[in-house]
């Protein structure tokens, strides 16, 4: 603040992630915002929550002029610090050296409580990944309850759910006029009254309600995914006891011209000088030559919260911002000359699903993808050729990758192959990492991913190009162990499909249930809220072990746990196929 002359800041900006100057940190990309339009933003990062310490970090900047931001950083500190299994994590790549223990278990609390000691009556704005996916009451794994709004236990004034940059600069113009805070797209508020609501607004079931009743959890999840888009849908009301939660409508997309203009803002890229002692903050090197180039996905895969959080609607931004980021990195004295990334949360979507999705939004009541693709989906990728082919030829790059997941379903939709071509010539380096999940097309109509058939034709033309071009290139499939609806039996299933591909994944994710997804409804609730029908769910370690174990039946550690499958199973015939002829097992552990 001396350095710049300020006596007072316009906001505080308190994150549970080290601050790094880049715009894949939401800190730096909303103050480096906020900046623009004029504002004083200062970043109060990973500070202490407890103890003596907690009030000097609280107070060092002073009281801001407008407000606090409050986020608990790029992921929610609950998935940030436990495992699926619950289990503490020793690392965290947002923090410092990579160490964990910087940010406190449920941040967004935590650090709303320290303000509201240290800073009585200035307003306190929640937002980022924690805040958006607790909007409304929801399944907390890390306690197995059903929780209220965060809006209500955190008090803060204002939650900004979803992407922020537009709320962001109409909450800090609103502040500055002393204006009333309610009516903000992308926002959640809070009130006493039901005469408050907002008219027309649609009534989730209440809290009460859905703590309750597995049916009212349901509607209460697919009445918020059906109002999720900032077009077709409405403004959503719960209540709880008796207080109010008004979700307004989310926010607009970016116009590309936007989007460029806040990914080109004048970050500096690099972690703050004080992290040089402990070695850096690890998540940069993950982005530090990569680019983000879409946001928003219409795959909205069951188990992924990301619909939820930046829609369906796609924002792509223009090649010439892209061209400009590539050629400033370029310049850079650390650069090798490879991009490691083009991509965002499904690097293969550049553009709408489909010509209706444009002026009316994603339809409420059906997918794009899944295991039935709409009929008006358009899968088109010349403008990602055409985007890839223009990176490639700027001076000083040697190669650029495709890191980020791409659909493959999407991708066999298009008659046109030319990208499938570009990315095994140019692409990628050796293997291509996919997400087929399951191999049960139950399971898959479930994850609302396409049926096993297509990633076997996916597989026969990846091959054939590579074949084509002369590449030895391969195919790493990921797989979720123990997804609401999969059993046992489906575990099995996946393995002997493996068994006859030859091919044992080194990476099995345990089914993590993660605030605001719809596996996550399905997992508290054993039900499909599509069908009302029950649904088997893994839940206590023991059966999720079973199921990860078969899909990585050839660990010798694993032996025992696929012995114990196979007999519960009543499937002992498969021991030696999945553990091999007695001479050759591998010593089981137990
Ligand atoms: S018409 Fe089909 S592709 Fe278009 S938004 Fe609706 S579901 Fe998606």
């Amino acid at each position: 603040m001396e350095a710049r002359g300020w006596a007072e800041c316009d906001f505080v900006f308190v994150s549970g992630d080290a601050y790094v100057d880049h715009p894949s940190f939401a800190a730096a990309l909303l103050g480096r915002l906020l900046e623009s339009e004029g504002y004083r933003v200062c970043v109060l990062a990973q500070p202490r929550w407890q103890g003596d310490g907690a009030i000097a970090d609280f107070t060092r900047f002073g009281q801001p002029r407008l407000g606090w931001l409050v986020s608990a950083g790029a992921m929610d500190s609950m998935v940030s610090r436990y495992t699926a299994n619950n289990k503490p994590r020793s690392e965290d790549s947002y923090s410092p050296g990579g160490a964990s223990g910087a940010r406190p278990d449920r941040a967004i609390l935590a650090y709303t409580s320290k303000i509201r000691e240290v800073s009585k009556g200035k307003p306190i704005i929640i937002g980022g990944i924690e805040a958006s996916l607790r909007r409304f009451a929801h399944y907390d794994y890390w306690s197995n309850t059903v929780k209220r709004s965060i809006l209500l236990d955190s008090k803060a004034d204002l939650l900004a759910y979803g992407m922020g940059e537009r709320a962001m600069i109409e909450i800090a113009s609103r502040l500055a006029e002393g204006k009333d805070l309610r009516g903000i797209r992308g926002t959640s508020w809070r009130c006493g009254r039901e005469s408050e609501l907002p008219e027309g607004a649609i009534a989730l079931p209440s809290f009460e309600e859905i703590k309750d009743s597995r049916e009212a959890y349901c509607a209460h999840f697919t009445l918020q995914e059906r109002n999720a888009d900032p077009i077709s849908g409405s403004i959503l009301v719960e209540r709880t006891e008796n207080r109010w939660t008004v979700q307004e409508r989310a926010t607009l997309p970016l116009e590309p011209g936007e989007f460029d203009r806040v990914m080109e803002l004048p970050y500096v890229r690099e972690w703050h000088p004080d992290y040089d002692a402990a070695g850096g903050i690890p998540a940069l090197a993950e982005v530090r030559f990569s680019l983000t180039s879409t946001r928003g996905c219409f795959g909205a895969c069951s188990f992924c919260a990301i619909a939820f959080h930046q829609g369906r609607l796609i924002q792509a931004r223009s090649h010439e911002s892209l061209v400009r980021e590539v050629t400033a990195l370029a310049k850079s004295p650390s650069f090798k000359g490879y991009i490691h990334d083009v991509g965002g949360p499904t690097a293969n979507f550049r553009a709408p699903a489909c010509e209706r999705q444009k002026g009316h939004g994603a339809c409420p009541d059906r997918q794009c993808l899944g295991d039935k693709p709409c009929p008006a989906l358009k899968p088109d990728h010349r403008d990602f050729v055409s985007l890839l082919s223009k990176l490639r030829a700027v001076p000083g790059v040697k190669k650029v990758f495709v890191r980020s997941g791409i659909r493959f379903d999407y991708l066999m939709l298009d008659p046109d192959r030319s990208f499938l071509r570009d990315l095994c010539e140019h692409h990628i380096s050796g293997q291509l990492k996919v997400a087929p999940e399951h191999t049960s097309d139950r399971v898959l109509s479930l994850m609302r991913k396409s049926d096993h058939a297509t990633y076997f034709r996916f597989a026969e033309e990846y091959a054939r190009v590579n074949a084509e071009l002369g590449l030895k290139q391969y195919l790493v499939p990921y797989y979720i162990a123990s997804h609401p609806g999969a059993t046992l039996e489906d575990a099995l299933h996946t393995a002997l499909e493996l068994k006859k591909n030859g091919f044992v994944p080194d990476q099995v994710q345990d089914f993590y249930p993660t605030p605001g997804t719809l596996a996550t409804c399905m997992y508290w609730t054993g039900l499909d809220p599509a069908t009302g029908k029950e649904l088997h769910v893994a839940r206590g370690a023991h059966e999720r072990a079973l199921q990860r174990a078969l899909l990585q039946f050839n660990k010798p550690e694993n032996a025992s746990l696929v012995r114990e499958a196979l007999a519960t199973l009543g499937r002992e015939d498969l021991v030696p196929a999945l553990l091999g002829k007695k001479k050759d097992r591998p010593k089981s552990r137990s």
